[in-house]
C-alpha cells in the first residue's frame, strides 16, 4: 500500500509499504479522511519524538476491511489511544493515562496510509449520514470533552476560552452544550471572533482591546470568569488565564505548554484559590457522547475546515499548518 513516510525530521513521502495485518483483538481499516493537527506538525518538525520510519495520523476515519466485531464496510473512527489494561491506571478507570499505551500515528503506525490497524476496542461505529469530512474532527473533539468534564462546568457558569482555533472553537460549542453563560472566547483574528460568535460565544473580545474591563463587566459581581480555557500553549496566556479568572474559580491549560520553565503569577493561583485543572487526550467513553453530539446538531464541525488536501500532498498541508492562517485541515486519501 502507498503510506506518507516520515523517515526524518523533515523529511516525509510517499512510499510503498507492506499493508498492515490485524492480529487478535485488531481491526483493520480502509482509511477515507484523516485530519492533521500541531501534534503531527512537531512531530514532523522534531519537537515530538518518535521511532523512524513513522507514518503519522491520529484523526482518522474509514470503513472496517476485517477483524472485529463490526460488519466489514461500517464507517469508523479510530481512537489512537492505546492502553495495556492491566496496570493500575487501566483497572483504576484512567486508561487513557496508561504508562504502558501509547498513541496510534506517534508510538505506533497512523492513518497516513491507505490501510490503519487499531485494537478493535478504540474502532467505533459512525452514525448512517454522518459527513466523513468532518468526522476527523471528532478526535480533537474528545479530547476537549474529556477536559470539560474534568473542569466541571455547572449550567450558568462563565466561561472564557483564548484562543479560537480548532480545539478553542470546540471549547466554545461544548461550554454552551453544558449549559455555561457568558461563553466568551477571546483572539486576535476577526473572522475567528465571528465564526466563535456564529458558533454561539456570547462576547469575543479583541486582546488589543481592554479585556479585563470587559469580562469584568460581562460575569458582574463574579469579578471574572468561573473557568477559563487556555486553547493556546503558552505561558503568557496561562497568566492571562489566572488574572482573568474570579476570585475561587478554576483554570484549565489545555494548550500544551513544552516550556520547562518560566514565570507565573504562583501568589495569585494561591490568594485567589484558583484550581488548576490539568486533562490528556480523552477517554473511550468521550467517543459515542461525541459522535451524538455531532449526530444531534448540539456541535457543528464543518464551519472548522478550512481546507481538504489530497494525502499525497501532505507537505503543502504542513505547510499551511506552520503558516497558521486556516483552521482544520482534512487530508483525502481518495483524491
Ligand atoms: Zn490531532
Ligand atoms: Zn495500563
Amino acid at each position: 500500500m502507498k503510506g506518507m513516510v516520515l523517515t526524518a525530521p523533515k523529511d516525509v513521502s510517499a512510499r510503498d509499504v507492506g499493508q498492515p495485518a490485524p492480529g487478535d483483538g485488531e481491526t483493520l481499516v480502509r482509511v477515507a479522511k484523516t485530519g492533521i493537527c500541531g501534534t503531527d506538525l512537531k512531530i514532523y518538525q522534531g519537537g515530538i519524538p518518535v521511532d523512524y520510519p513513522r507514518i503519522m495520523g491520529h484523526e482518522s476515519v474509514g470503513e472496517v476491511v476485517s477483524g472485529g466485531t463490526l460488519a466489514p464496510g461500517t464507517s469508523v473512527i479510530v481512537d489512537p489511544a492505546y492502553f495495556c489494561g492491566t496496570c493500575f491506571q487501566c483497572r483504576n478507570g484512567q486508561m487513557h493515562i496508561c504508562p504502558n499505551g501509547g498513541l496510534i500515528g506517534r508510538d505506533v503506525d497512523g492513518g497516513f496510509a491507505e490501510y490503519l490497524v487499531a485494537p478493535s476496542d478504540n474502532v467505533h461505529a459512525l452514525p448512517d449520514g454522518m459527513d466523513v469530512t468532518h468526522a476527523p474532527l471528532i478526535q480533537p473533539m474528545t479530547t476537549c470533552l474529556h477536559a470539560q468534564r474534568l473542569a466541571k462546568i455547572f449550567p450558568g457558569e462563565a466561561v472564557i476560552v483564548i484562543g479560537l482555533g480548532v480545539t478553542g472553537l470546540l471549547h466554545v460549542q461544548l461550554a454552551k452544550a453544558h449549559g455555561a453563560y457568558p461563553v466568551i472566547g477571546i483572539t486576535r483574528s476577526k473572522w475567528k471572533r465571528d465564526l466563535a460568535e456564529e458558533l454561539g460565544a456570547d462576547l469575543t473580545i479583541d486582546p488589543a482591546a481592554d479585556v479585563k474591563a470587559q469580562v469584568i463587566e460581562a460575569t458582574g459581581d463574579r469579578g471574572g470568569a468561573d473557568l477559563v480555557i487556555e486553547s493556546v500553549g503558552q505561558l503568557s496566556i496561562v497568566a492571562q488565564a489566572i488574572d482573568l479568572v474570579r476570585i475561587g474559580g478554576r483554570i484549565l491549560p489545555f494548550g500544551i505548554l513544552t516550556v520547562t520553565e518560566g514565570e507565573l503569577p504562583f501568589y495569585d493561583l494561591y490568594f485567589k484559590e484558583i484550581q488548576v485543572v490539568n486533562a490528556r487526550v480523552a477517554k473511550p467513553e468521550d467517543f459515542p457522547a461525541c459522535i451524538d453530539f455531532v449526530q444531534r446538531g448540539i456541535v457543528d464541525l464543518g464551519p472548522l475546515i478550512t481546507d481538504v488536501v489530497p494525502l499525497m500532498e501532505m507537505n503543502t498541508a504542513l505547510d499551511m499548518l506552520e503558516d497558521g492562517k486556516g483552521i482544520k485541515i482534512i487530508l483525502d486519501h481518495a483524491a
